[in-house]
C-alpha cells in the first residue's frame, strides 16, 4: 500500500515515540543516544534470476535495534515500499515489543525491496534463498531469528532455515520462526497475531465492564493479521462491518461473514466487488460506524488528517506503527483508548518465543498450551500498561514504551559498556 504522504518517516516517527517515553523516564542522555540508534544496519543487493533467462538485483536489508535482553528477533518484509528508514523503526519496536511482553529477546527487521504478487513461486524461491545467504552472516538461532511478516508466509520460512541448514550441513529449525508445522514449526503460530489481538482487546472490554458481544468491528488490511482477526472476533461474537485490502475496502452495516469474504478474494485477488457490500477507499474504512478499529495493514495510516473522524472507541493496532505521535494526542483527547502495536500485535512474536524454545528442547507442545501461556502473557502485559497508565495520567502507547525501554534500558546498564 503506497503512503498519501511521500514525506512520512517511519524511523523519525519511532524515534519521536521513544524520545516521549524517555524524557518521562529521566534516561540520561548516554542511554538515550545508545537507544535512538540501532546496533547493526545490513544492506545487501544482489542478483536474482528470473524465469524468462533475465537477472534482476534486488536491495534487501536486515537490521538489528538491540540485543542487551537476549537475541535479536523480527520479521522479514518483501513489498515495494520497503526502506532502510522503515525496517529501522520496525526493529526498533520489535526491542519494545519483546520487552513490553517479557520475552528475552532484542529487536530486529529485514525486508527485501521487491513485488511479490508480480513473481513466480519459483522466482520467489531464489529470492528468498539468495536473500537468506547474504544476511547468514549476521543471523543465527542465538544471534539473529527471523519470521514472517507482509508478504512472508511459512513457506518463505522453510527456504530460509533450508538454505540456512544447507550451509551448516545439518538441519537448524530454530533459526527462523513461523515454520511450516512438519519442520519444527509451532501450533497456533500462524493465527498467533490475530490471537493476541483478540486477547488483548477482550481484556480491555472487560476492563470497561462490557463484552465483544454486539461489537462492531472494522478492519483495514486482509492479511495474515486482519483476515484471521475478522474471523477470530466474529467468532467470538462481534459484526465485522468493514475491511480493506490494497485495492479498496468493503462496508455493510448488517455485517460480513469472513470466511466468504476470504473465498472471494481468494478467487478475485480482492475483497473489492463483494456483492452485496458498499466499495469504500482503504482509509475510509477506518472512519467508518464501529465500536472497534482494528488496523492491520502498514505504518502512518491514522494521521492528523483522519484521527478526529475516527468513530470507534478502541483501536486495536494489528499493524506495526499505523498511528502518528500528533493522531495519538488527538485520540487520547477524544478518550478513544489505542491498545499500541507493541502490546495488541505481540501475540506473534510471543508465540514465535514458544516456537524457538520448542526447537531448541526437541520438544513440542499441543495448541491448548499455548493459547494458555499466551494469553497469560498478554492479560499480564496488558495489565501491567494499564496500572502505569493510570499512574502518569497517559495514553496505553506512552506506557507500554516506558515500562519497554526501562526494561531495555536496566539490561543494557546492568551489562555495562564493553570494554
Ligand atoms: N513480524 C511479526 C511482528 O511484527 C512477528 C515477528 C516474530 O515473530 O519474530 O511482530
Amino acid at each position: 500500500m503506497s503512503r498519501e504522504v511521500t514525506s512520512f518517516n517511519p524511523y523519525q516517527m519511532a524515534v519521536q515515540q521513544f524520545e516521549l517515553a524517555a524524557k518521562r523516564l529521566a534516561l540520561s542522555e548516554d542511554l538515550r543516544e545508545i537507544l535512538r540508534k540501532p546496533k547493526r544496519e545490513l544492506t545487501v543487493n544482489f542478483p536474482v534470476r528470473l524465469d524468462d533467462g533475465r537477472i534482476k538485483t534486488f536491495t534487501g536489508y536486515r537490521v538489528q535495534h538491540n540485543v542487551n535482553r537476549g537475541p535479536a528477533k523480527g520479521g522479514i518484509r518483501f513489498s515495494e515500499d520497503v526502506s532502510l528508514e522503515e525496517v529501522k523503526a520496525l526493529a526498533m519496536w520489535m526491542t519494545w515489543k519483546c520487552a513490553v511482553v517479557g520475552i528475552p529477546y532484542g529487536g530486529a527487521k529485514g525486508g527485501v525491496i521487491c513485488d511479490p504478487k508480480r513473481m513466480s513461486s519459483a522466482e520467489l524461491e531464489r529470492l528468498t534463498r539468495r536473500y537468506t545467504t547474504e544476511i547468514s552472516i549476521i543471523i543465527g538461532p542465538h544471534s539473529d531469528i527471523p519470521a514472517p511478516d507482509i508478504n512472508t508466509n511459512s513457506q518463505v520460512m522453510a527456504w530460509m532455515m533450508d538454505t540456512y541448514s544447507m550451509h551448516a550441513g545439518y538441519s537448524i529449525p530454530a533459526v527462523v520462526t513461523g515454520k511450516p508445522l512438519s519442520i519444527g514449526g509451532s501450533e497456533c503460530r500462524n493465527e498467533a497475531t490475530a490471537t493476541g489481538v483478540l486477547f488483548a482487546t477482550r481484556r480491555a472490554v472487560q476492563r470497561m465492564g462490557t463484552t465483544l458481544q454486539g461489537k462492531r468491528v472494522s478492519i483495514q488490511g486482509f492479511g495474515n493479521a486482519g483476515s484471521i482477526a475478522a474471523r477470530l472476533f466474529a467468532a467470538d461474537g462481534c459484526k465485522i462491518v468493514g475491511v480493506s485490502d490494497t485495492q479498496g475496502g468493503i462496508y455493510s452495516e448488517i455485517g460480513l461473514d469472513p470466511a466468504t469474504v476470504m473465498r472471494y478474494k481468494q478467487a478475485h485477488g480482492s475483497v473489492v466487488g463483494f456483492p452485496g457490500a458498499q466499495s469504500i477507499g482503504v482509509k475510509d474504512i477506518l472512519e467508518v460506524p464501529c465500536e472497534i478499529l482494528i488496523p492491520a495493514a502498514t505504518e502512518g495510516m491514522i494521521t492528523v488528517e483522519n484521527a478526529e473522524r475516527i468513530q470507534a472507541r478502541i483501536i486495536a493496532e494489528a499493524a506495526n506503527g499505523p498511528t502518528t505521535p500528533e493522531a495519538d494526542r488527538i485520540l487520547f483527547e477524544r478518550g478513544c483508548q489505542v491498545i499500541p502495536d507493541i502490546l495488541a500485535n505481540a501475540g506473534g512474536v510471543t508465540v514465535s518465543y514458544f516456537e524457538w524454545v520448542q526447537d531448541l528442547q526437541s520438544f513440542f507442545w499441543g495448541p491448548e498450551e499455548i493459547l494458555q501461556r499466551l494469553e497469560v502473557i498478554i492479560n499480564r502485559s496488558f495489565d501491567a500498561v494499564v496500572e502505569l497508565a493510570e499512574q502518569h495520567h497517559c495514553d496505553l502507547r506512552l506506557a507500554a514504551n516506558m515500562l519497554a525501554i526501562s526494561r531495555v534500558a536496566e539490561a543494557t546498564q546492568i551489562r555495562g559498556i564493553y570494554p
